[in-house]
């Protein structure tokens, strides 16, 4: 089976590396892509947030299957373009992606189900939203409705810095997502993703997983897109994970079908665990990356099995097969990030590291020029590995990241320490 891959982070090279250890796979495009991704599949130049054009390109090249890798062609309808198309697509349609694309439509949906989740309010005028906050008081958390970057959401510890985080979105500082806000509650505990496919109707797990978002050991310093990830995450235990499915998962995804916008793809629940009870904190409507780097990990070849079953709707029939072990990435970023940093700087001894289904550097902002690979972009390698117990997937993840020589990158040394 052709296969195209829309994306050109961490999270499609260990995509495309997944999906390549299946022999179903045929041939392989990602759009863009990157330079590690080049090194195993063809890569091709598209707008893939058009999706006309994507489609043109996937006849063209006789696909099979496009997996849809990250959240903004999905929210700008690709998929549907796509399936119009008549081609076989993994990812939700437009109108499912909204429950990654609005906070405030999220919200309503949990709201309608029981869904346990953090008590909101919506708001489309700053002085409603100023008066909510003066009433509830702080810490409160202060969110543009659409899509920023993982950066609408404000934690304000005062009730003025609620105010000023609430001037600041309507003034227009997340451009049109942060027209509207929602207004949570803030909730405390163990946060945890959980990731399951879902055709439609079925819902099948296919793992758990931990970020670390700031951007320095012990938790310090900035937020950032993510500088690790280890899988599964003990906190979401199997009972933790079985009330998720039941009380949140399982009844979004009956609502959002019974009001005919059933959800097709990977669904990925941001959980807050505390006491053993899992609320929403949010959903993303695809993998998350890094965490999708250590799932890819501990799944292998079989993703494409699972994805070509929840894309023909026949995860009913689908299992995963577990390896009882872990895995871990830690992601190697250019000095600087998330703040200022320099792009273009030469990333040595890529060629000669040992890699295997152990472990594995995965490519997010790298270029090749002139035979030498650069760094460009914030967030520049995942080095990932597995291992029967985390420990030892930790010692291989970093005995990788050690073998480069990138003196202008660096990592955080401490990725896993919750679960360690
Ligand atoms: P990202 O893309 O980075 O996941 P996002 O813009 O989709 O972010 P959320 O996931 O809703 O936004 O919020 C980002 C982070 O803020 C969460 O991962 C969580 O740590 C924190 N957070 C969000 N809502 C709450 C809440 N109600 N209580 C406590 N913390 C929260």
């Amino acid at each position: 089976m052709n296969i195209l891959i829309l994306g050109g982070g961490g999270r499609e090279h260990a995509l495309a590396w997944a999906v390549l250890q299946n022999p179903k796979c045929g041939k392989l495009i990602v759009a863009p892509g990157n330079a590690g991704i080049a090194q195993i599949a063809e890569c091709a130049q598209l707008d893939i947030e058009d999706g006309g054009t994507v489609a043109e390109f996937a006849e063209s090249q006789s696909i099979d299957l496009v997996i849809i890798g990250p959240e903004a062609p999905l929210a700008a309808g690709v998929a549907d373009r796509l399936r119009e198309a008549g081609l076989l697509v993994f990812g939700p349609s437009q109108a499912a992606a909204r429950l990654e694309a609005s906070k405030a439509f999220t919200k309503e949906i949990c709201a309608a189900v029981g869904a346990p989740t953090a008590g909101y309010g919506h708001f489309t005028k700053a002085e409603a939203a100023r008066a909510h906050v003066r009433q509830t008081g702080a810490p409160i958390v202060i969110k543009a409705d659409g899509l920023a970057a993982g950066k609408g959401v404000i934690i304000a510890e005062t009730v003025a810095e609620a105010e000023a985080a609430i001037d600041d979105m309507f003034g227009g500082a997340f451009g049109g997502a942060g027209a509207e806000v929602v207004i949570e509650e803030f909730m405390t505990g163990e946060e945890a993703s959980f990731f399951v496919l879902v055709d439609g109707e079925t819902v099948l797990p296919i793992g758990t997983a931990q970020d670390h978002k700031r951007v320095g050991d012990g938790d310090t310093g900035p937020n950032t897109g993510g500088m690790g990830a280890y899988s599964p995450a003990p906190v979401l235990s199997d009972a933790v994970a079985q009330r998720a499915l039941d009380e949140i998962v399982k009844p979004t995804m009956a609502e959002m079908a019974r009001r005919g916008m059933p959800y097709q793809g990977v669904l990925y629940a941001g959980l807050m665990i505390k006491d053993d009870a899992p609320r929403l904190v949010e959903y993303n409507v695809r993998f998350g990356d890094p965490e999708c780097q250590v799932l890819m990990m501990r799944l292998g070849g079989q993703v494409l099995d699972l994805i070509v079953a929840c894309a023909e709707g026949r995860l009913e029939e689908a299992g995963v097969t577990w390896a009882e072990d872990h895995a871990l990435t830690v992601v190697l970023a250019a000095r600087g990030y998330p703040g200022t940093y320099a792009k273009g700087t030469e990333i040595r001894g890529l060629e000669s590291l040992p890699e295997d289904s152990f472990q594995q550097m995965f490519h997010a902002g790298t270029v090749m020029r002139e035979g030498h690979m650069l760094a460009n972009g914030g967030r520049v390698l995942n080095a990932t590995a597995r291992g029967a117990t985390l420990a030892e997937a930790q010692d291989r993840a970093y005995a990788l990241a050690d073998a480069l020589d990138w003196p202008e990158g660096f990592c955080r040394r401490d990725i896993g320490w919750r679960a360690l």
